[in-house]
């Protein structure tokens, strides 16, 4: 079965296709000639997820998945939230994000915040949500220069190195990410086409 991941990230497609069986042929916007920029315009993860995966599947017709993440830190109301890539404003940028956040933060005690991943599947006529959370805490000031986006001031409860200080393969076992993946497999590995 063919199965799109509306990502255009070939590592993070690598990743996922090892973990699948292989009666399932994972396949990137790019593999499909899908070059549109997808408007992320909802107000909540599962919202960005579910209209990233129906746009392919109503457009292309392909069974597909899609996911979003976003960083919520208690003491701010769960903010950045869906909102985590623009939070210091457009275009993108994770070193203003991250100044940001510890410029939000410099007054506060309460450091607690927890990454979740939303990933939408529309399989065959259905529509199935996963969800991963990783817990932790916005350090005072950044540590190490791996993975991406916050990772450099986020510390997993448990752990005494940051996101940025870990391998991919240590992050993934325990990020937001890898556990919405998890399930998505574990699901799709136990279906019966
Ligand atoms: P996306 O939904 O994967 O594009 O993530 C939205 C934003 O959340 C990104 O632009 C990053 O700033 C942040 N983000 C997502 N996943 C991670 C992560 O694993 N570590 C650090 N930041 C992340």
């Amino acid at each position: 079965m063919k199965l799109v991941f509306a990502t255009n990230n070939l590592n993070k497609l690598a990743e996922v296709q090892k973990m699948l069986p292989s009666s399932i042929e994972l396949l990137s916007l790019k593999d499909i000639n899908c070059f549109d920029e997808i408007e992320e315009t909802e107000t909540t993860l599962q919202g960005n997820a579910k209209l990233k995966a129906d746009y392919i599947t109503n457009k292309f017709g392909f069974n597909c998945f899609a996911d979003d993440t976003g960083l919520e830190v208690e003491s701010l109301n769960g903010k950045p939230g869906v909102y985590s890539a623009r939070f210091a404003g457009e275009p993108s940028n994770s070193e203003n994000n991250m100044q940001k956040l510890l410029t939000d933060l410099s007054n506060k005690t309460n450091r607690k915040a927890q990454f979740r991943t939303a990933v939408a599947l529309n399989i065959n006529d259905d529509n199935f949500l996963f969800e991963g959370i990783c817990k932790g805490e916005i350090l005072t000031k950044k540590h190490g220069e791996k993975g991406f986006g916050y990772d450099p001031i986020f510390k997993p409860k448990g752990y005494n190195l940051s996101f940025a200080e870990m391998s991919s393969e240590e992050k993934n076992k325990i990020s937001h990410r890898g556990i919405a993946i998890e399930k998505l497999v574990n699901f799709l590995s136990n279906y019966k086409i």
